[in-house]
């Protein structure tokens, strides 16, 4: 499904120009707009899926590998120290485009950016809870 009224859908399917990266039958990589650092890159599916829930099994296993090779090309071209891949599913995690995409972050030593969250101390009951929730 292509949704007229999607942004990333539009972009992914060339309506909307963008900074293209990377183009195959099923994705496109563009730069984002408002960048975490040099080289911020989207991987978008051609095929609208609002998030990872929807996203189809295949594109799912496509995606990492694009994931990797685009890593690797930006580690040879841009000259990155490290890269963060980072993938936000509903508000409460940061998603604000509701059309499934992967960050590509290229990090630099020094580069004064922050991706992460606060460490807190989990009680073993707690961390039961959890397995006990996640596998019975
Ligand atoms: P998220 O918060 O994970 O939904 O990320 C959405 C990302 O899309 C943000 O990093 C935005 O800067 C980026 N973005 C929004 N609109 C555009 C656009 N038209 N072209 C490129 N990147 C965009
Ligand atoms: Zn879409």
């Amino acid at each position: 499904m292509k949704m007229d009224d999607c942004i990333f859908c539009r972009i992914a399917n060339g309506t909307i120009p963008s900074k293209t990266l990377y183009e195959d039958e099923s994705f496109r990589v563009i730069l984002d707009v408002n960048p975490a650092t040099k080289g911020h890159a989207l991987i978008l599916p051609k095929e609208h899926a609002a998030d990872l829930y929807e996203l189809p099994d295949e594109a799912a296993k496509d995606v990492l590998v694009l994931a990797k090779k685009m890593a690797k090309t930006m580690r040879d071209r841009l000259g990155c120290d490290g890269l963060n891949l980072v993938q936000n599913n509903g508000e409460a995690a940061g998603q604000t485009v509701p059309h499934f995409h992967m960050h590509l972050i290229p990090r630099y030593a020094g580069d004064g950016q922050t991706l992460g969250w606060e460490p807190r101390e989990a009680a073993s009951e707690e961390l039961e809870e959890i397995r006990r929730k996640m596998t019975e």
